[in-house]
């Protein structure tokens, strides 16, 4: 039986790219009776987020999908959480040591890092070339006997020899054949020197022994998969099959970015727009979903505006992976919007008073925001002035409200891009947000009332607003970066 995974890292908040690819993972394991399996690679403890994995589990519930198996449900593969699995690829590990088809690394990070600087002087692609690849298994024994630290890597057969002298080749289920030259393919390091495996050892292990038959994932996979196909054969196991998918893109065709469009769920959430829209919208990517004909709209009488709005059920119908065109699909935020209004249209009163007062006018928001005013109004129909920003799509401050005095509207808007990028590394605590502020303002010979009265005008539109970095909170890190990329659009 078909068995297929969605394996998101923690590293931040849950991308919608996850979501396009546990959609696409859902319906493919749905349609054939498999299972669809969630499990989750945080073995990179470099980019690991605590608050991560709740946040993809809650937001990939919330467009509307389910999973048959994963941390927080079970199974029988489990663990599910690749950090309680350590002990099993360092077993693997030690099998491809043992097998000859992975060496242990002893070059030290400066080592590796002036062969880097040797290579990109001559122009040369990255790749490791080290001693240790050589060594006798005395001489690494040796080396560990030394207490030296090492990395474990996979051994390219024939990979430090010429182009042409050896290749590896993969079925891609929707290109064809796919060829690497060995020389362009690095010999991986599997097992980094915190004992943690890296990506590719740990998804590879995983894939085989949770029975995984499909691997369904983003094309930006491809340039790895010759290093898994090549782990397969070291370990002697079948191969899944592979279904690359097409990037989602920006209108300008450059993958989706933070920089040009929300990424995050929790954007899409915070910003009211309807799961099941998203859904929609996220399955009309690629082309897979085969659309009413002109014939069935006509005789079932439906508004041809509309052959574009289905659900997961007519999905699960509809949806097939060999329509899918490789043209890369465009992320086009103004489609998405038409179609959440179109949703938003087609719900019944209730429904739709329900809608507001689950995300927009949630009794938990207006909790939060009401602290926030309390002390600065006389009336409560003052709420409306003080507290508008927290309902709007978007504030559009002018010139005169977010440039200080003694600046340029250059300097202001490089500042303001500035503080984009620092507020997008911060935690989102008031301490963390007015420790990154400052550290930048002093950097950029700021002062804190010019620097918070442009964040201010940003966020609220205005020149006095409740307390802002308490606001920002409230408005959380999604809808505030939002508001900042807009404005500096
Ligand atoms: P960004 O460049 O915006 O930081 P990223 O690739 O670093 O994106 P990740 O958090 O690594 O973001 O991505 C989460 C998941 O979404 C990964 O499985 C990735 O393959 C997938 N993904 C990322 N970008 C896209 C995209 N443009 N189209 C489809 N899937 C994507
Ligand atoms: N952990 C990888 C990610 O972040 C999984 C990629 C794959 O599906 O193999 O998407």
């Amino acid at each position: 039986t078909v068995r297929v995974r969605i394996a998101p890292s923690p590293t931040g908040d849950p991308h919608v790219g996850t979501a396009y690819i546990g959609l696409l993972n859902y319906l493919f394991a749905k349609q054939r009776g498999g299972a669809f399996v969630l499990r989750i690679e945080d073995t990179d403890r470099t980019r690991f987020v605590a608050t991560s994995e709740q946040m993809i589990f809650d937001a990939l519930r919330w467009v509307g999908l389910t999973w048959d198996e994963g941390p927080d449900v079970g199974g029988p593969y489990g663990p599910y959480r690749q950090s309680e699995r350590t002990e099993i690829y360092r077993e693997y590990c030690d099998k491809l040591i043992a097998s000859g088809h992975a060496y242990r690394a002893f070059e030290t990070p400066e080592e590796l890092e002036a062969e880097r600087k040797q290579q990109m002087a001559a122009k040369l692609p990255p790749k490791y070339n080290g001693p240790s690849r050589n060594y006798t298994p005395q001489q690494a024994e040796a080396a560990v006997a030394e207490g030296k630290p090492y990395t474990v890597r996979l051994r390219v057969p024939d990979g430090d020899k010429p182009a042409g002298t050896a290749s590896t080749t993969f079925r891609d289920e929707l290109r064809g054949d796919i060829t690497f030259d060995h020389v362009n393919v690095d010999d991986q390091v599997l097992l980094k020197s915190d004992g943690y495996p890296t990506y590719h050892l740990a998804n590879v292990v995983d894939d085989h022994l949770m029975g995984i038959t499909d691997v369904i994932r983003a094309e930006e996979w491809i340039s790895s998969t010759p290093k898994h196909v090549l782990l397969y054969q070291a370990f002697g196991w079948d191969l899944p099959r592979f279904w690359h998918m097409p990037l989602l893109r920006n209108v300008d065709k450059s993958k989706i970015s933070k920089r040009k469009n929300p990424v995050s769920l929790i954007y899409y959430r915070q910003a009211g727009y309807l799961p099941q829209a998203l859904l929609n919208f996220l399955g009309l990517m690629g082309g897979g979903m085969a659309q009413p004909t002109e014939q069935e709209i006509v005789s079932k009488g439906l508004d041809t505006k509309l052959a574009d709005v289905f659900s997961l059920e007519d999905m699960l119908e509809r949806y097939d992976f060999h329509r899918i065109s490789l043209g890369g699909p465009v992320f086009d935020l103004t489609k998405l919007k038409w179609m959440n209004g179109e949703y938003l249209r087609a719900m019944n009163p209730d429904a739709f008073f329900d809608a507001l007062r689950q995300t927009i006018f949630s009794d938990s928001y207006l909790r939060e925001i009401a602290p926030l005013v309390q002390t600065r109004m006389e009336t409560l129909a003052q709420f409306g002035d003080m507290a508008d920003f927290f309902f709007k799509d978007d504030v559009q401050p002018s010139p005169d409200v977010f440039v200080p005095k003694k600046r340029t509207l250059e300097e202001t808007l490089a500042f303001a891009g500035d503080l984009l990028t620092v507020l997008e590394a911060a935690a989102w605590e008031t301490t963390a947000i007015d420790a990154a502020m400052r550290t930048l303002l002093t950097d950029k010979q700021w002062s804190v009332k010019e620097a918070f009265m442009l964040l201010r005008a940003i966020i609220t539109g205005k020149t006095a607003s409740p307390p802002l970095l308490e606001s920002l909170i409230v408005l959380g890190k999604a809808r505030s970066l939002d508001r900042m990329r807009r404005f500096l659009d």
